[in-house]
């Protein structure tokens, strides 16, 4: 197995360590389900007219018939139809029993005040059956979903006003490098401004987890030392940017494993971004980043996320879509996976950006997605297809 199927791998194993909680449902957007949702009924629990119409019995079709009453939705019917008879219906009311067909308005004639007839010989019936969309104590949603839009909608729907859900773990971002400045700061010789804070703090946001703390620190040991360990006091994970490689002053290796951390893996295997160290202490959790821009992007994209999901006890896979190139892809080394920045033209085909590797973040402002290159694989052509992750 190559080693980043390895390190998906070992990322299932991880532990579902974050505890669960109890929200109002207005407040589950992009939260992580952590239970079964069921139906505590059936959808619809009657059977319901899927039109303005008339309610008759199909036999009767193309007969003149006798008008009984008018159904509004969340009414219910009071009269019984008959043999040439039926009931006016709007949308969502309850269909009168014995009737098996709602004609639409549309396909209606007036003969005279009390009677209909219907004009259209080949109606539908436009009746949605009791339990058709789903059955009392069905499973709607699995335990570990990721709660968007349309979930929000069944939750509702199936009567979850509070729903249970993963407590967030509290995390604190740690930029490390003595060159580095504040956005706001500008830099003087030998200096550049920290953007790798700002990036993860936004991509942590859009997994809609806050961060406790946000620090930037100079390399220098003890100081590292003391701050990671002030902010294990107060936080779940611990994410660095800087530092994990194999340079004079890149220490966050060295500090994990001072403090008795376990690290489950250094290299990920990819390219941009083979330095990453993940590591583990009772439950506490760190990621050590890659300083590189496009690296640590990389990185928190392909790993920190799925990692951090796990341990919320969330069911995530990346969207990975089977698309075509619009141009001939070649490189030299095949040694590794390579992340390639893209973007998608107008016909869905995969464009080409310039890109100079991992300090080169300018290349993403137009990019729309990151292509994998499988590891072994030196040459894509034109027209051939590729996994790519939408961004
Ligand atoms: P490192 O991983 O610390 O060896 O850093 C690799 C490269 O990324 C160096 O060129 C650093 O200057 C740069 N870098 C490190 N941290 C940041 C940051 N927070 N923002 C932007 N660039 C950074
Ligand atoms: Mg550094």
């Amino acid at each position: 197995m190559n080693k980043f199927d390895e390190i998906l791998s070992t990322i299932k194993q991880l532990p579902k360590v974050f505890e669960t909680e109890e929200i109002a449902l207005e407040d589950a957007y992009n939260r992580v389900l952590r239970e079964d949702v069921r139906a505590d009924m059936n959808m619809p629990p009657f059977h319901k007219s899927a039109m303005d119409g008339y309610a008759c019995h199909i036999d009767d079709i193309a007969n003149e018939l006798e008008v009984l009453e008018v159904i509004q939705a969340g009414m219910m019917p009071t009269q019984q139809v008959g043999r040439n008879q039926c009931s006016k219906i709007m949308t969502g009311a309850a269909v009168p029993d014995g009737c098996d067909c709602v004609f639409k308005v549309e396909d209606s004639e007036a003969i005279n005040e009390k009677t209909v007839r219907c004009i259209n010989p080949r109606t539908a019936r436009n009746i949605c059956y009791i339990g058709e969309n789903y059955r009392q104590g069905d499973i709607l949603i699995k335990e570990g979903t990721m709660v968007s839009v349309p979930q929000m909608a069944v939750l509702a729907g199936a009567g979850y006003a509070k729903v249970k859900v993963s407590v967030r773990p509290k995390i604190t971002v740690i930029a490390t490098g003595s060159e580095l400045v504040k956005p706001e700061e500008k830099p003087q010789p030998g200096q550049i401004r920290n953007s790798n804070s700002s990036q993860v703090i936004t991509q942590l946001r859009k997994m809609n987890l806050e961060v406790v703390q946000n620090l930037q620190l100079k390399d220098d040991y003890e100081l590292l030392t003391q701050t990671f360990n002030e902010a294990l006091g107060n936080s779940d994970i611990v994410i660095f940017t800087g530092g994990a490689s194999v340079g004079d002053f890149d220490f966050i290796p060295e500090i994990l494993k001072e403090q008795g951390f376990k690290i489950f893996w250094d290299r990920t295997g990819f390219k941009p971004g083979n330095p990453m160290t993940f590591s583990q202490k009772g439950n506490k959790f760190v990621i050590g980043l890659s300083g590189n821009p496009v690296s640590s992007l990389v990185q928190f994209e392909l790993l920190a996320k799925p990692a951090i999901y796990q341990l919320m006890g969330a069911n995530y896979a990346p969207t990975r879509i089977l698309a075509k190139l619009n141009f001939d892809f070649q490189r030299k080394k095949a040694d590794r996976l390579a992340i390639v920045p893209v973007f998608f033209n107008e016909e869905g085909l995969i464009e080409e950006i310039p890109f100079h590797g991992s300090a080169h973040i300018n290349a993403l402002i137009s990019a729309t997605a990151l292509m994998e290159i499988p590891l072994g694989t030196n040459t894509i052509n034109k027209g051939e297809t590729v996994y790519v992750r939408p961004l």
